[in-house]
């Protein structure tokens, strides 16, 4: 049987962590064993040096240094170590706080070009997708495949009896202005123009 884990303390970054709105009421951040589950199956590691489980242990260890650490700009939030946490821990979202954390610092990483792209797309479109900032990328990883499905999506869809994937009319307006209201959009010409003046 697994261990309930171990109880970390109140360190100032775990208890940081707990109490963001971001995280999960029940989040087990504090209970993390060290097991490694989350590292050995998140695809981000088998990519790059970004390792879960190191970055939860500098949390509890209350090492601020995991936010000058480049590596876990290599998240992609695909949830697998949540799903797989025994002790209910997200590495997931305790990701998604330090980069907050981060970017409220003054924006330092380069990366968030990356993000900026997606909440671009976002405004656009009014739907989450892949901006075509990536489309010659993904092109030369996938191959002609890749470019007859954009291509043709639209046709595509309409053969299966599905609507348009991107919102149109009043109804894209409609998320535009909540992205202005809430001020997403702001906050995206923040961090861009926090990347253009560093580069
Ligand atoms: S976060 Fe969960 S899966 Fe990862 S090391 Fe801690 S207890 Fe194990
Ligand atoms: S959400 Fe991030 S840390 Fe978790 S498994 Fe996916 S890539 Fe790895």
């Amino acid at each position: 049987m697994l261990k309930k884990g171990m109880d970390h303390g109140s360190k100032e970054m775990v208890e940081v962590i707990k109490n963001d709105y971001r995280a999960s009421a029940d989040i087990g951040l504090k209970r993390c064993m060290q097991c490694g589950l989350c590292t050995s199956n998140c695809p981000a590691t088998r990519h790059s040096e970004y390792d879960p489980r190191e970055m939860v242990k500098m949390v509890l260890d209350d090492n601020h240094e995991i936010l000058d650490n480049p590596d876990i700009w290599n998240c992609f939030y695909c949830y697998t170590c949540q799903s797989n946490c025994p002790v209910n821990n997200s590495p997931c979202q305790v990701n998604q706080i330090l980069r907050q954390k981060v970017l409220l610092k003054g924006g330092k990483s380069q990366r968030i070009y990356e993000f900026l792209a997606y909440g671009y797309s976002y405004m656009d479109f009014g739907v989450g997708s892949i901006p075509s900032d990536f489309f010659d990328e993904l092109v030369k990883d996938f191959g002609e495949d890749y470019l007859q499905l954009k291509l043709n999506l639209e046709d595509i869809r309409e053969e299966l009896g599905l609507d348009d994937y991107n919102l149109k009319g009043n109804s894209l307006n409609e998320v535009k202005n909540i992205l202005i209201e809430s001020g997403f959009k702001k906050k995206l010409e923040t961090f861009k123009d926090a990347v253009e003046s560093k580069s």
